[in-house]
């Protein structure tokens, strides 16, 4: 029999738990419950008002019920008396197919149908601000090219190796950390794992970083690009796909190009054939295509993509292949959610292996200094409209994720688009004031 919670939490001193679930814009919402309510709230679910949330709901909605994953519980290590869980929600006992983790899951179930099981690493660059958000919390971080600076990693150790001590702890395989390429900008990397591992750990370490810096006066944000002239927040995904026992990398192959198997290529070919629609999830925010075709920053480079491309170990491409057995997807960025990340990025590979999608031969160019052609390659979406447009007019990932999730994503998207074009910006005043 599995151990009550409120065991755990006995043996753990723990007080209180999270019960957590993560919305459609990726924001975290949860319940905090104490740990003698825990036992029947687990099994009964707690209860939100999806409306409320960022989920495409009305106020008139039923309940929905988070009913926790043991699986994903984490003891918050700088606040051990509060445990956290990811939660699965229901509505009228029936599961909640618009909800980012059920979405990742359900993917994966397909995947797992074609004998696939999926492993993801992901890269979640941040910056640390001022508590106010206004600045780099650093007025000595100023190098033009502040990327692995020793001397201004180590003015914020307190915070990164509190948070690496962490990972550490809670035994995910962290093995470096840097300054990035940004000023203020820093990335923590711990070992790649089962898809939902991984997206449940990508969530907590959102919600981690957030924490551990305000703790330290500090503020740490995802934003994909918080300063024009600076590179933005990236969140690179490694994927490789394995046999269901996670024995066998099946994109591992000595003999294939660049030590990838044609299976490999054929996921790669998926996700440059589904690249404009699967935008609408990996550089989901208005904000996002900033960071992506964006003009030269400050250090040298923007290290983000412009184009639909795949290359080698060559970082201007959308798709990199570093070394045998993976590749890396480097246009996600801070804001992507979580869960709808791996589960869009797999939608697109699972596609592209059913159809053995050829993703044609790759580009050794270097992509900022010396652009290829338009006619050779395809350009990324202009904007989130332009991104929503390409998910709408989709048939590909669309019937893998369902229509559930990518009707209330592109409705509450609109929404968010609309709201963004009521404002008139400074720039539009200083260009159009004087018409
Ligand atoms: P880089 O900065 O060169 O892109 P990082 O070391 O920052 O690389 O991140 C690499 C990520 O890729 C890590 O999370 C790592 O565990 C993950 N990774 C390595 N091998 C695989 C693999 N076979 N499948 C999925 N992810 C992988
Ligand atoms: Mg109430
Ligand atoms: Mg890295
Ligand atoms: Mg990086
Ligand atoms: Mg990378």
């Amino acid at each position: 029999m599995t151990r009550l919670l409120s065991e755990f939490a006995r043996e753990n001193e723990v007080r209180y738990f999270l019960i957590s679930f993560t919305d459609l814009f990726g924001v975290q919402r949860s319940k905090l419950v104490p740990t003698q309510a825990i036992d029947a709230m687990a099994v009964n679910g707690a209860g939100f008002a999806g409306f409320a949330a960022w989920l495409d709901m009305t106020p008139a909605d039923p309940d929905i019920l988070a009913i926790p994953d043991r699986d994903s519980l984490i003891q918050l290590p700088w606040q051990p008396d509060v445990a956290w869980m990811a939660a699965d929600l229901y509505m009228n006992g029936q599961a909640v197919e618009q909800t980012p983790r059920w979405v990742l899951k359900h993917v994966m179930g397909k995947a797992a149908a074609q004998g696939y099981r999926v492993k993801t690493g992901v890269e979640c660059e941040y910056f640390l601000l001022t508590a106010d958000g206004e600045q780099i919390s650093d007025g000595r971080d100023r190098a033009s090219k502040p990327c692995y600076d020793q001397q201004a990693l180590m003015r914020r150790f307190e915070v990164i190796s509190e948070i690496c001590d962490a990972m550490l702890k809670l035994g995910w395989g962290a093995y470096q950390n840097d300054h990035e390429d940004a000023n203020g900008q820093f990335e923590m990397n711990w070992i790649y794992a089962d898809a939902l591992v991984t997206a449940d750990r990508h969530a907590f370490f959102k919600y981690m970083v957030k924490a551990i810096a305000e703790k330290h006066r500090l503020r740490a944000t995802f934003m994909p690009k918080p300063f024009p002239h600076l590179t933005g927040n990236g969140c690179h995904t490694h994927l490789s796909v394995w046999d269901l026992p996670g024995k066998t990398n099946l994109f591992d192959d000595p003999n294939g190009k660049l030590g990838l198997a044609p299976l490999a290529y054929q996921f790669i070919g998926g996700v440059l054939h589904s690249a404009a629609a699967l935008c609408a999830f990996t550089n989901p925010t208005v904000n996002s295509y900033k960071r992506i075709n964006a003009p030269v920053t400050a250090s040298g480079a923007t290290w983000s993509p412009n184009t639909i491309s795949y290359s080698g170990n060559n970082r201007t491409h959308a798709i990199r292949i570093p070394e045998p057995g993976r590749f890396e997807f480097r246009l996600a960025d801070g804001a992507a959610n979580p869960y709808l990340l791996p589960a869009a990025l797999i939608a697109s590979g699972l596609d592209g292996m059913e159809h053995q999608r050829d993703p044609g031969d790759r580009h050794d160019n270097n992509a900022y200094t010396d652009p290829l052609a338009l006619e050779t390659v395809k350009r990324l979406p202009a904007n989130l409209l332009d991104a929503l447009r390409c998910l709408e007019a989709d048939t590909i990932l669309t019937p893998i994720l369902g229509s559930a999730l990518v009707s209330a994503y592109t409705k509450l998207k609109h929404q968010d688009w609309n709201e963004y074009s009521t404002h008139i910006s400074p720039w539009e005043l200083e260009a159009t004031l004087d018409c």
